[in-house]
């Protein structure tokens, strides 16, 4: 089930970055990396994806991770941590995820930092950025973002990559796309006056908004339910 979903709506998602990227004036689309988040799906959806050649999978929860590449074993795909990471997992979200994308405060930095130096690691990180202001939503304020960048990628055992940042679940075109810009603005500040800064990730966008962040110059998408369906909440 999930292999036929996925072959029918990978080529419909591939097409919609391509045109996002035609009307924003991009030619770029084949370095928009898109990250199939598998969260509240079951294994099978890891084998499709696996299978496809979709390679680099988002979960949310480090336990769940846990538990699916247990079950599923190596099936070469590579693993992003997109959900909120607590300090007491951060030992094992080094050992399942190539990409932390949800670095929201210095306090998780540091213990990233902490885990990965004893593990003779630097690990890449990106820094969560709260851009809508929303109260339920983690991460650094838009304003406070040039400081925590600088803060956290002096840490030994981190490189700050990049940002990431979500917007709220709207149907308004124009808040969107301000969320998105105001990531991307810090995004290309942080580039220009941090030294530590290696600007690589602008994580940004999902189901309901991805085109529009990739006009804002997203260069990594999210998405789940566009190419795994519905799931559990
Ligand atoms: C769940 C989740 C996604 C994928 O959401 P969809 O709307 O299903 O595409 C992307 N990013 C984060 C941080 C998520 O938690």
């Amino acid at each position: 089930m999930y292999l036929e979903r996925l072959q029918a709506a990978l080529p419909e998602v591939r097409s919609q970055i391509e045109r996002a990227c035609e009307r924003s004036g991009r030619s770029d689309a084949g370095s928009i990396e898109l990250v199939g988040v598998t969260k509240g799906h079951p294994v099978e959806a890891l084998r499709a994806a696996s299978e496809v050649g979709l390679a680099v999978i988002g979960e949310s929860r480090v336990q769940e991770a846990a538990d699916k590449l247990e079950l599923a074993g190596d099936l070469g795909l590579s693993w992003h941590l997109v959900g909120h990471l607590q300090r007491n997992k951060v030992k094992m979200a080094l050992k399942l995820f190539s990409l932390i994308h949800s670095v929201d405060s210095v306090r998780l930095a540091q213990a990233v930092a902490k885990e990965s130096t004893k593990l003779n690691r630097r690990s890449p990180v990106l820094v969560q950025v709260n851009a809508s202001g929303e109260e339920s939503k983690s991460g650094f304020e838009v304003e406070e973002g040039l400081a925590a960048v600088r803060e956290v990628g002096e840490l030994e055992g981190v490189r700050v990559v990049g940002l990431m940042s979500m917007a709220p679940h709207s149907s308004d075109e124009g808040l969107l796309r301000s969320v998105f810009r105001r990531t991307r603005e810090l995004y290309e500040r942080c580039s220009d006056e941090l030294e530590k800064f290696e600007p690589r990730y602008l994580s940004m966008g999902m189901t309901n908004d991805y085109e529009i962040a990739i006009e804002e110059g997203s260069n990594l998408v999210r998405l789940g339910t566009a190419l795994f369906g519905g799931r559990e909440p």
